[in-house]
């Protein structure tokens, strides 16, 4: 159960994955947000205003899928680094991953990093494509993994130091 382990169950996940359709097309972001906490930032960070949270800032954020255009602006400002961008058109082969990440040291483009599941789990190296970092004021970086496409809905999280150069091991 999410409030004793942590980890969002299947039903939980359904609720908040995008329809088919939509993954198809290209990079959308996913709020694995599912408590009824009162945060709103993410509302604030989306350019397209996709992103809402009614009637009141206590509700989980829903997302008008089709208003997002993947940007990921929304990832490195939440701070329960819930949000998540996945472009499954990303090439025949790879979905592409963004996700938040706050450790030290960070991971550079060009290297191959530990992917976790949402339990911890080591799923694999995988290609860092891109790093964006949060700005002056924001620490958080938004780090982007090629990862296989049956992994894009696993791997969410890097393995703190698990970085290495070379080619993709899997
Ligand atoms: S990825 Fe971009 S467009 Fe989509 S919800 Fe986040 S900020 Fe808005
Ligand atoms: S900012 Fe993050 S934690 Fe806060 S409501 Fe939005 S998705 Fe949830």
């Amino acid at each position: 159960m999410l409030i004793e382990t942590g980890i969002p169950t299947a039903e939980d996940l359904q609720s908040v994955t995008p329809p088919a359709g939509r993954l198809a097309r290209g990079a959308v972001a996913i709020a694995e947000c599912f408590q009824k906490i009162p945060c709103n930032p993410c509302t604030r960070a989306c350019p397209r205003h996709a992103i809402r949270i009614e009637p009141d800032i206590n509700e989980t954020p829903q997302i008008d899928y089709e208003a997002c255009t993947g940007c990921g602006a929304c990832i490195a400002r939440c701070p329960g680094l819930a949000i998540f961008v996945v472009d499954m058109t990303y090439s025949d082969s790879e979905a592409l991953v963004m996700l938040a990440f706050e450790f030290l040291p960070v991971p550079e483009a060009g290297q191959l990093a530990c992917g976790l599941d949402r339990e911890g789990k080591e799923l694999g190296w995988f290609p860092v494509v891109r790093v964006v970092s949060g700005g002056k004021e924001n620490k958080t970086y938004t780090v982007s993994l090629a990862v296989p496409r049956e992994l894009a809905m696993e791997v969410r999280n890097i393995r703190a130091g698990g970085y290495q150069n070379g080619k993709q091991n899997g």
